[in-house]
């Protein structure tokens, strides 16, 4: 059984005076049942690496495909691991509107990423006008198959369902939803990877919060959660990292 996750996504929030957030969230008392990362800028994970000690994991953004070169502006997986993170969100729906990537630059990616060390949160989910038209399980599915390349390490693979209408807007799929998309996925894994699958986190993101978090935790397959807005406070991630615990 897959291992529980508190992942937070800071996305362009942080500055160096936030890192009291990381510091508050590394002095509460450690959770026993599930491991606690956080996805930060760049720019901060190399401090916050220094002040977690190994207390929380932590995590990029996003990473270019290629190991290294003529990127101007771009950070290589090795560059993350390099200065502390474990993990790197890819293939978040933001970037895949944001920079137009498609599921071809996601699973090289994925790629590049596991093969500096590191483990890979794969986002998938639908959007409103996909849902409306009753495409959702397929929509994650392209993207599911799409985004994993040959060779792609099912022990380096965590996958995010990320339904593109419920981030940051308070609006969350009912738990009959989440729970096919979920099976689905974990289905689709299993056929892929055959029994490694099962050990593959499955989070869901989307307006988690401290007040909707345990219900959504307690549904089959949801082994954690993806937390935009409520992992920025260490006081709301807290609560959140509890109901999973
Ligand atoms: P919110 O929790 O702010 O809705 O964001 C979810 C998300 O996009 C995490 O990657």
């Amino acid at each position: 059984m897959a291992r529980r996750l508190a992942a937070g996504n800071w996305k362009m929030h942080g500055l160096r005076a936030d890192l009291a957030q990381v510091e508050a969230l590394c002095a509460a008392p450690q959770p026993e049942h599930c491991d606690v990362l956080l996805c930060l800028p760049a720019t901060l994970i190399d401090r916050a690496a220094r002040l977690a000690q190994g207390r929380i994991g932590l995590g990029g953004e996003d990473c270019h495909a290629n190991t290294h070169g003529a990127h101007t502006g771009e950070i290589s997986a090795a560059m993350l691991k390099d200065a502390g993170a474990s993990h790197v969100i890819l293939g978040h729906s933001e970037r895949r509107a944001d920079h137009g990537e498609t599921d071809a630059l996601v699973a090289s990616k994925v790629l590049a990423a596991q093969s500096a060390g590191l483990t890979a949160i794969l986002c998938v989910g639908e959007t409103l006008a996909e849902r409306d038209a009753g495409r959702t399980l397929e929509v994650v599915a392209t993207q599911l198959a799409g985004s994993l390349a040959e060779g792609a390490d099912p022990a380096r693979l965590v996958v995010a369902y990320e339904p593109v209408w419920a981030i940051g807007t308070g609006r969350v799929p009912v738990e009959g939803d989440i729970l096919a998309v979920h099976a689905a996925l974990r289905a689709d894994l299993v056929q892929r990877f055959g029994a490694a699958a099962a050990d593959i986190p499955l989070l869901y993101g989307g307006s988690v919060k401290p007040e909707n978090a345990a219900q959504i935790f307690a549904l089959q397959d949801v082994d954690g959660a993806l937390v935009g807005g409520a992992s920025l406070k260490a006081a709301d991630f807290a609560q959140i990292i509890a109901a999973l615990n």
